[in-house]
């Protein structure tokens, strides 16, 4: 009997996740050995992260076991970071071994972009992961524990500042801003103490978002105590605050970079032509060059041919992608590669959450505020869920508090 062809997948965020899901659904592990990677035993949901970081939400709510989601009689799943990828070879480098392809998906999600800037790697937080964030929450609470037991009060451990108002830092500014009242009572210390900076180098805050969207944001959480510093780019992160361009500082001691993502190191570093780590990847979403090898998620790039400017990464697009991937995998194992299908991503809308039952969005043609537009962030949320895991997930780790 032939041996069946090997699919790997790296990565088990939205696209790696979803297309384990798809691949099994369409019963391709009948005709093909499956192999998800990924370095930590459970998937995440990263488009929750801002919610643990500033406290308002418990971890484990964001994280789901692997195996409780995929049937791993069906599916082969190993516990361990990728290293590299050797093309040449078809094999996929790990901390703790090796694994061969015939057809690969890399799903390896995205990195903080830093620009180049002095002491973002070496002294500013980041919401990139489960463990990423729950750094962030306990040194927000050290901060506030610490301040109270000291006799000469230092106001920096009051200052937060985060960097970066586009998507990220915004609806993490908006939980911030709902989880500060809390600290402040629970450590018995004036809200007037306490400082939150959303520094922007943009001419706007949430740039590319409906002007009217962003004002009712803008205000929204300007009266709960955020000051915005915009057309304010940051020229270095240090130990003790951020210094601006123009020269002046703010004592922090505690940074948020939120500036935006680049692709996974991993795929810029195994050789593939990358624009600030994403592959231009073919309509089919495999790599230029690469019969057999997709790319989805993040690590991708794709133009939105409308306004000839690439779509911003997006679990919604990695999500989509994963349909695409899985059913084109599907018609290469079947050796049918005249079915290969074209990726066409629809944008349904964005919404974005400003803590507590505020949000801002856009649904379709419809602009959405406060509680609607947060009722809606929860359905999607949800609806998620609900593709990977039925209704069972959406019982078990879904926002059912919807109103
Ligand atoms: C706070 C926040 C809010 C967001 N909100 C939204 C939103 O409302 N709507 C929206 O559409 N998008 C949102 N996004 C963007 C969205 O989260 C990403 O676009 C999406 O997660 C990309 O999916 P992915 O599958 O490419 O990667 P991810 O979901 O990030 O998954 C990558 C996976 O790969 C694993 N991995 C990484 N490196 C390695 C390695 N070397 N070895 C092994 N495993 C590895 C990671 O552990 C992870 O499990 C948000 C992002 C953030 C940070």
């Amino acid at each position: 009997m032939d041996k069946k062809p090997k699919i790997v997948i790296l990565g088990a965020g939205y696209g790696g996740m979803m297309t384990a899901t798809r691949l099994l659904k369409a019963n391709v592990h009948q005709d093909a050995e499956i192999t998800l990677v990924n370095k930590h035993n459970y998937h995440y949901q990263t488009t929750w992260l801002h919610e643990p970081a500033a406290g308002t939400l418990h971890h484990d709510k964001t994280r789901m076991r692997i195996e409780n989601v995929l049937d791993l009689n069906k599916i082969d799943f190993v516990k361990d970071a990728v290293k590299e990828i050797k093309t040449e070879d078809k094999k996929v480098i790990l901390e703790g071994g090796e694994l061969d392809y015939d057809y690969l998906v890399i799903g390896l999600g995205s990195e903080p972009e830093t620009f180049g800037i002095p002491g973002v790697k070496e002294h500013a937080y980041s919401i990139r992961s489960v463990n990423s964030v729950r750094q962030i929450r306990e040194h927000i609470e050290y901060m506030f524990a610490s301040y109270n037991n000291e006799v000469e009060k230092h106001e920096d451990k009051l200052t937060f500042v985060v960097a970066g108002a586009g998507f990220t830092g915004i609806e993490f500014v908006g939980e911030l801003s709902e989880r500060i009242p809390e600290l402040c009572e629970e450590y018995d210390i004036a809200r007037d103490k306490v400082k939150i900076y959303s520094v922007e180098a943009a001419p706007t805050a949430l740039p590319g978002f409906d002007e009217e969207l962003v004002e009712y944001a803008m205000n929204l959480l300007e009266s709960r105590g955020v000051e915005f510093l915009i057309e304010t780019p940051i020229k270095e992160v240090k130990e003790d605050g951020v210094l601006l361009n123009d020269g002046s500082e703010i004592k922090s001691r505690t940074v948020v970079w939120t500036t935006g993502v680049r692709g996974s190191s991993v795929v810029e570093n195994s050789g593939f032509e990358t624009m600030r780590g994403r592959v231009k990847v073919e309509k089919d979403l495999r790599a230029p060059g690469y019969d057999d090898v997709f790319i989805i998620g993040d690590c991708a790039l794709i133009i939105n041919e409308e306004i000839n400017r690439p779509y911003p990464p997006t679990a919604q697009i990695a999500i989509q992608q994963s349909y695409t991937c899985a059913n084109n995998l599907k018609s290469l194992i079947q050796g049918k590669e005249e079915h290969l299908e074209t990726f066409k991503p629809e944008i349904k809308g964005t919404v974005a959450s400003l803590g507590g039952k505020e949000a801002i969005g856009i649904v379709g043609e419809r602009k959405l505020y406060g509680g609607s537009a947060s009722a809606m962030k929860k359905i999607i949320d949800n609806r998620y869920l609900y593709l990977l895991g039925g209704m069972p997930l959406v019982l078990k780790k879904g926002k059912l508090n919807i109103f």
